[in-house]
């Protein structure tokens, strides 16, 4: 049997994901294959090789993949026996107003989003086509289809070092034997970093019925995970969760997550499109909106672009 169920909250947040059986920390909740998935564009640049229908062996950075998904949704309805299903299960992930999307893919394209949406939307409709599409292809469709793809696009990491690193830690092995291992590992990362910049454990992007129904909270019970080194998804309990609690992942990456309340709020503001009322944010609620030095330098690179 599942120990969850998908229903709607209470509040605002639309969906969620609810556990209906307690979880210890360290329990799988679920497990899922991505609807569509699709790696990096420039994975190739950086010549990683890797499967491109799981991901498997490769690695690495960001937005390319927003493109190359929408194209893959419209090729799944497209290739689909049943097209009308496929669309169903496409409008199943978190959708907003016409507004709403256009805010969002504002943010995702920049300044010159109508006119690069255009442009995006002429050169799709070239290699996707068809009456089963039609009305994705139109300017509102499309814009839609964008935001979809921003909001519930999972970052999926596939690294085989982080595999590789993950299995010889828990080998049996004596105190200095681990401390000199964790020195190596320390190194190791630090080559990978001075060879390609800031090492990121992100090769591509996936969309996951059931997953993208958690909601997010700056103090998440639960965490996606990729333990296969491939794009099948993992949703593991980060502490006990009791039947009818929420489970929420954190759509903030680790860094961001640590930060003010007041950061946090902006992130999730600009590309999310909500305000956080979550345990942590309502505890916090009283905390002046800017708190560090730091926070300040960030307002004023906000302000120059
Ligand atoms: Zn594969
Ligand atoms: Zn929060």
């Amino acid at each position: 049997m599942e120990g969850f169920e998908i229903r709607l909250t209470s509040s605002k947040k639309g969906k969620g994901l609810f556990a209906t059986k307690k979880y210890d920390q360290g329990d799988v909740i679920l497990e899922e294959d991505p609807l569509v998935s699709c790696q990096f564009a420039w994975n190739a640049a950086y010549r990683y090789l890797a499967c491109d229908y799981c991901m498997r062996q490769m690695h690495y950075p960001p937005e390319t993949t927003s493109i190359m998904l929408l194209v893959r949704i419209l090729a799944y309805i497209q290739q689909s026996s049943d097209p009308s299903a496929a669309i169903a299960k496409v409008k199943q992930f978190c959708h907003r107003t016409e507004n709403e999307d256009a805010e969002l893919v504002h943010k995702l394209l920049g300044e010159q989003f109508t006119h690069q949406m255009n442009t995006l939307r002429e050169m799709t409709s070239h290699v996707v086509s068809g009456d089963e599409v039609q009305e994705f292809l139109t300017p509102e469709g499309f814009c839609t289809l964008m935001a979809l793809v921003g909001t519930n696009g999972q970052g999926i990491g596939t690294s085989p070092l982080a595999m590789w690193v993950n299995s010889v830690l828990e080998i049996t092995m004596s105190d200095d034997e681990r401390q000199q291992l964790d020195l190596f590992i320390d190194k190791l990362y630090q080559y990978v970093e001075e060879e390609s910049g800031s090492f990121l454990n992100t090769e591509g992007s996936g969309l996951f019925q059931l997953q993208s129904s958690c909601n997010h909270s700056c103090a998440p019970n639960a965490e996606s995970t990729f333990p296969y080194g491939n794009h099948r998804v993992q949703l593991k309990a980060l502490k006990p969760i009791m039947p009818g609690e929420e489970i929420c992942i954190s759509y903030l990456d680790e860094c961001t997550l640590q930060r003010s309340r007041h950061s946090r709020q902006k992130e999730l503001a600009q590309n999310y499109l909500f305000v956080c009322w979550c345990e942590r944010c309502s505890s916090q609620a009283s905390e002046p909106d800017c708190t560090s030095e730091e926070e300040m330098s960030d307002e004023d690179i906000d302000a120059d672009d």
